[in-house]
């Protein structure tokens, strides 16, 4: 079999940090080259992982549209998309395409009717309803998990093959030092994520917090710093700089509480696999929960609220806990030496591991073909 994966071109993968969709990328290609299915990859020029061939629209991630109007965002997606298509048109070996392009990608691909298209859901659907209502005929789509998908427009339930929850390749024990005294959250700061609330209940308990994650595409303090203090920058009144401003900073007192930017590769997993607990204060219902597993997979006990995603992935009084209410939250979290992190890992890697995302998704794969072939 061969796929054409079209991580889209945002960020290169594997992401150098924070990176969503394209850390999904790039922990189911390894396995599923592994199973024999050639992979072409549609990301950026500056993507490193090995592929069987790799084509692109840009040199480098487009994240910085961030800082752009919503119509050259448009633009940057439609170009990418058109190098896409542009491929799609030239060749007839490519049995898959396996799209995770948001908006433009389907819409774009079923209007050019080339080979079946499998659309992975990354969002919260309810956020992009008005967009997913109207979705393009004869593709077949999965989610990342049964709440998001349970929450989706009919339009998608019809075209859904089921969830693939997410996986993760890291894998391993505490560092050296053992287990440290710190809370981690590890994820971009936005009010979704919720890190105003870890920041207070860590403050209340006297727990040293440590947030990790980008700030509207910004990865240090130095960069943040400079946006806030100029009105004119097109990131002042970004809402998540806002957040940050407004909700977050307040907390940060440089000790207990500290932000220290966008965290990636070895001092990140570090950062993680030290940690006491991985908080997931969630305001939102979060669709997939990367940082969950991740957390699992080193053996650091999650601890959230019981909110989209998090009751499939937290087995409550197991693997972690979840809570119901802010105060609850902070009586968990000094409950977190109950949580076994052998049982975390173990679950992590019968659930949540690269090939088992990789056998899951050959099997919708091979349904998405069928389906596409018949329509
Ligand atoms: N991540 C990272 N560095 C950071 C923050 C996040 O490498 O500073 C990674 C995180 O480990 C996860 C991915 O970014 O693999 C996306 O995280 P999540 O799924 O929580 O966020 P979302 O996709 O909702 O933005």
């Amino acid at each position: 079999m061969k796929i054409l994966m079209n991580a889209g071109p945002w960020l290169p993968v594997p992401p150098d940090g924070y990176g969503g969709i394209e850390n999904v990328v790039a922990t189911l290609i390894p396995p599923l080259r592994a199973r024999g299915v050639k992979v072409v990859l549609a990301s950026v020029g500056s993507s490193s992982i090995e592929v069987d061939e790799l084509i692109t629209a840009f040199p480098d991630g487009q994240f910085g549209h961030l800082q752009k109007p919503y119509n050259q965002v448009m633009g940057l997606a439609h170009a990418h998309q058109a190098r896409v298509i542009e491929e799609l048109r030239s060749r007839d070996d490519i049995d898959l395409v396996h799209d995770h392009l948001e908006v433009v990608g389907p819409a774009m691909l079923s209007a050019f009717g080339g080979p079946p298209v499998l659309h992975t859901l990354h969002w919260d659907l309810r956020k992009h309803a008005s967009f997913y209502g109207s979705f393009p005929p004869g593709i077949s789509v999965n989610g990342v998990s049964a709440s998001q998908l349970a929450r989706a427009p009919s339009a998608l339930q019809a075209a859904s093959l089921g969830p693939v929850h997410l996986a993760t390749p890291l894998a391993g024990q505490p560092s050296e030092g053992g287990r440290g005294e710190h809370v981690i959250v590890m994820g971009r700061i936005c009010g979704l994520k919720g890190q105003h609330l870890a920041a207070r209940v860590c403050q209340k308990l006297g727990l040293p917090l440590v947030l990790a994650g980008p700030v509207s595409g910004m990865d240090t303090p130095a960069e943040l710093e400079a946006v806030l203090q100029d009105p004119e920058h097109p990131l002042h009144g970004h809402p998540d700089v806002r957040y940050f401003h407004d909700q977050l900073a307040p907390y940060l007192d440089g000790d207990l509480v500290r932000w220290i930017g966008g965290v990636g590769g070895p001092s990140r997993d570090a950062l993680y696999a030290s940690a006491r607990a991985a908080l997931f204060p969630i305001q939102w219902d979060e669709p997939g929960g990367t940082a969950v597993v991740e957390a699992m997979a080193l053996g650091v006990p999650p601890v959230g609220l019981r909110r989209g995603c998090l009751p499939e992935l937290i087995d409550h009084g197991r693997t972690g806990w979840l809570a119901d209410t802010e105060e609850q939250l902070a009586e968990l979290l000094l409950r977190v030496e109950e949580i076994d992190p052998e049982e975390c890992r173990r679950e992590a890697e019968q659930r949540f591991s690269p090939s088992v995302m990789a056998d899951r998704y050959l099997e919708v794969y091979g349904r998405a073909i069928t389906r596409g072939l018949r329509s």
